[in-house]
């Protein structure tokens, strides 16, 4: 038993707790929260060439939507406010659409649904 202790058990337990619940806090953050921010960064951006972006007219910036090809185009749709896009604020992330791959926030294709509410 150290010094501090000695002089007083009780002040002691509460160290002994605080660290033991500040060190399971971290590990659970870095067990639930780092990876998915990981696994967004480290998605490849999905190309406006790839065959199935080009079926579903993906662009990674909406203003550059051909308006004659998608008349149903509306300029605020982004992938940001469509119900598939699942990358928070990043300036790309996932979409349920393209898996494995990660789409720009400002981007749209054809299939944009927009957010439920
Ligand atoms: S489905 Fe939505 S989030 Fe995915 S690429 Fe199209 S507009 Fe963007």
């Amino acid at each position: 038993m150290s010094k501090q202790e000695q002089k007083s058990p009780f002040d002691a337990a509460r160290r002994r707790f605080l660290k033991t619940t500040s060190v399971g806090a971290g590990a659970a953050l870095a067990i639930t929260v780092l990876p998915n921010l990981a696994r967004s960064d480290d998605l490849p951006h999905l190309s406006p060439s790839d065959p199935t972006a080009q079926a579903l007219g993906y662009v990674e910036d909406t203003t550059k939507v051909d308006g004659a090809k998608y008349p149903n185009h509306k300029p605020t749709q982004d992938c940001a406010n469509c119900n598939f896009w699942q990358g928070g604020s990043a300036e790309y992330g996932p979409c349920q659409l393209f898996p494995g791959k990660s789409v720009h926030t400002k981007g749209w294709c054809s299939a944009h649904a927009d957010k439920k509410a």
